[in-house]
């Protein structure tokens, strides 16, 4: 059981690290959104503690893009100071799975944690949908209006990250790495080809051919209007 300690407050990481170490949890610690991302790029854990008021970014930024990624998803459990609902609401439709608010009680957190971990240990993987798009993480087949479309492993690891996405843009560079699971193997070239064919599987399964919209000197994403 591996967590990651995002936090920029430095007493108060020691003492969630000191706290989370005597519950028999490893954990890493991050201080700034980059140092987490970096983080949850290279490593698989198996649940954030993320502040959201950190130097760089905003905590929630780090859950958007973590939602992103095609695979290791973390549980999220967000721990902040900000108690409004709207900010609970936002945290919880941007992927959080829970929300403790600062100051916080130990044993509160620590019961918290447990039933997350509790509920992850029995794998229950969640479908990703938009609109006419139905997918399980990791297969390839897709259901489009309720009929099965088969893909590639690859323009199935695009469309995963795009459903993950929410109608959030993705860069070309984080599609990539998830494509080519980490080795730059495949190149823009490669990338644009796996879209396109992507897209002609989707229009020609009776999906609005904007649906993956391109996002200029960005990437793509799925046209938020198609959502529902
Ligand atoms: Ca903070």
């Amino acid at each position: 059981m591996k967590l990651l300690v995002v936090e920029d407050d430095p007493p108060l990481q020691a003492a969630l690290v000191r706290l989370l170490g005597r519950w028999g949890y490893a954990c890493e610690r991050a201080g700034t959104a980059a140092e987490a991302l970096a983080w949850l790029e290279q490593e698989h854990f198996d649940l954030v503690l993320l502040d959201l008021g950190l130097p760089d970014r905003d905590g929630l930024a780090v859950c958007r893009r973590l939602r992103s990624l095609p695979r290791h998803q973390p549980l999220v459990l967000i721990l902040t100071a900000r108690d409004g609902r709207r900010d609970k609401v936002q945290g919880l439709e941007e992927g959080a799975d829970d929300y403790v608010v600062k100051p916080f009680d130990p044993e509160l957190l620590r019961a918290r944690l447990r039933a997350l971990l509790r509920r992850a240990d029995r794998p229950l993987q969640c479908e990703l949908s938009w609109g006419p798009l139905r997918l399980q993480p990791g297969q390839t087949t897709v259901l489009v209006h309720g009929r099965p479309l088969d893909l590639t492993p690859k323009e199935a690891l695009l469309l995963e990250q795009l459903l993950r996405a929410r109608g959030g843009q993705l860069s070309k560079a984080s599609l990539l790495h998830g494509i080519g699971d980490g080795r730059r193997e495949v190149g823009d070239d490669a990338l644009r080809a796996h879209m396109r064919n992507l897209r002609l599987k989707l229009s020609a399964a009776g999906t609005a051919p904007t649906l993956i919209e391109t996002v200029y000197g960005i990437g793509y994403r799925l046209d938020p209007a198609a959502s529902s």
